[in-house]
């Protein structure tokens, strides 16, 4: 007999964080910031699961909220109306950005990315995506042909090396050669290449520009300041559709309900997943301007998910921005300095510590090497995820994350994992941020 919630029947589809040859931990009860496992021990869950339970465990009011739609009605086709999820569509659009009108319902953030880049493509008339180098935009075919982490890249290069198959379908998208790194000074600079590569595919050829606000799971980069002014001129410019990715940045993660509002600009479809419902079910979707509607309600589109806009996971999202309005986004809002000056105390403290970044509750920690003081990784460097290259570093994070859970901190680590992710449910507290960074300098010291 196998461990808890373990079965050879079903296969480990995201290898163990920390540890490909360990066993993951068995989770059975959460509440708020917290989750046990098998063995009745509690952890500060630092990284809402996957940066997605953004409410917190055993939340009274989406529980209360999904079992009202389950005893009332259960499912409804999209086929016919459904009050629960009208009431929802209209609720994201008053929350969204002005210009976004309407609403549409999948299941997951790479369908809902696939979807925006279908309705952009269909008013375009134009093919490519251009995102950025250090992105993901999903797992399927589309949105992982989309994705442009240098893990996800490495994998498809070498899979068709080896296979002589594509893992994804060429060319949805092709991958400016800026990163989301990009430091501040060369924001416009970064501009300027982007301009010079989509006057180099053809204008004409791009449907729209794919970025996440903040770049999450590849390492929390914010964009430098004005960056996305200039690429919302270019899309005017070119006529070419800009697509916020806010499946990890939305619903209070970086402070605002969205994370493009911290840039000035407006988009012109938004995409969201994980926080919509906080993870209570599963539901995904895209923001859109009308015009970009207007043309499927011609053309007769058929883009029906019998899953999609699900009444359950409808009333989880009425429910998860109820809660949300309720104090969430504000506590999220006035901790998070706590977060991020404790983190750069933390990094004045140690030499170990090469960067740390992020914006409201969606931070990363990046370690350096103490012999040269070096970043561990350098992602403009290909041959870097855990290879046999001899000359590299042994990559601290696996260790450090490892250490930190022993010591009752569960965080994520980065695409690749060569950074820690730590985006703690909005409902953290100040307390439990001082416990988590506290515990992260410990678990740095045993580990260094
Ligand atoms: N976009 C971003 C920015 C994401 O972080 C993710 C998931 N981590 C996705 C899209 C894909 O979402 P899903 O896993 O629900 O398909």
């Amino acid at each position: 007999e196998g461990p808890t919630g373990e079965s050879t029947a079903v296969p480990t589809t995201i290898p163990h964080w920390y540890d490909p040859d360990s066993d993951a931990l068995a989770i059975t009860d959460g509440d708020g910031t917290t989750v046990v496992d098998e063995t009745g021990t509690t952890y500060l869950d630092f990284v809402s699961q996957l940066y997605c339970v953004n409410a917190g465990h055993g939340n009274r009011t989406i529980i209360d909220g999904m079992t009202e739609q389950l005893e009332q009605i259960q499912y409804v086709s999209a086929a016919k109306r459904s009050p629960v999820r009208a009431a929802l569509g209209e609720r994201l659009v008053d929350l969204a950005p002005a210009s976004l009108s309407h609403a549409l319902f999948s299941v997951t953030g790479s369908e809902a990315n696939e979807l925006a880049v279908q309705l952009a493509r269909n008013h375009t008339g134009a093919s490519k995506v251009l995102t950025r180098w250090r992105s993901y935009h999903g797992s399927t075919y589309g949105a992982g042909s989309l994705t442009g982490d240098p893990e996800t890249r490495n994998l498809v290069e070498t899979h068709a090396a080896t296979t002589g198959a594509a893992k994804f379908l060429p060319p949805m998208a092709h991958r400016s050669p800026f990163d989301a790194e990009t430091p501040a000074e060369l924001a416009d600079a970064a501009a300027d290449h982007l301009e010079f590569v989509i006057r180099n595919e053809g204008p004409d050829s791009i449907a729209a520009i794919m970025m996440e606000p903040v770049a999450g799971s590849s390492g929390a980069y914010t964009a430098p300041s004005g960056y996305f002014e200039r690429v919302r001129e270019l899309c005017d410019e070119y006529e070419i559709l800009l697509i916020a990715d806010e499946v990890i940045t939305g619903f209070g993660r970086c402070g605002e309900w969205f994370g493009i509002e911290t840039e000035g600009v407006e988009p012109d479809l938004l995409t969201f997943a994980k926080g919509v419902t906080s993870s209570y079910a599963p539901l995904a979707g895209v923001l859109a301007r009308p015009e970009l509607v207007a043309d499927i309600e011609q053309e007769g589109f058929d883009l029906g998910q019998t899953f999609g806009g699900h009444p359950v996971s409808c009333a989880a999202g009425l429910a998860a921005i109820e809660a949300y309005d309720n104090g969430l986004i504000e506590n999220a809002r006035e901790n998070a300095p706590a977060l991020e000056t404790g983190l750069a105390e933390l990094a004045s403290r140690t030499d170990v510590v090469a960067d740390v970044r992020g914006r409201g509750y969606l931070r990363a920690v990046e370690f350096a090497d103490p012999a040269t003081g070096e970043p561990f990784y350098d992602p403009r460097v290909d041959d870097t995820d855990g290879d046999e290259n001899a000359d590299e570093p042994e990559n601290p994070v696996p260790a450090v994350a490892a250490a930190l859970e022993d010591r009752g901190v569960i965080v994520g680590t980065g695409r690749p994992a060569t950074q820690l992710l730590l985006a703690p449910p909005l409902c953290a507290t100040a307390t439990e941020i001082e416990t988590a960074l506290t515990e992260l300098e410990a678990a740095i010291d045993e580990v260094f």
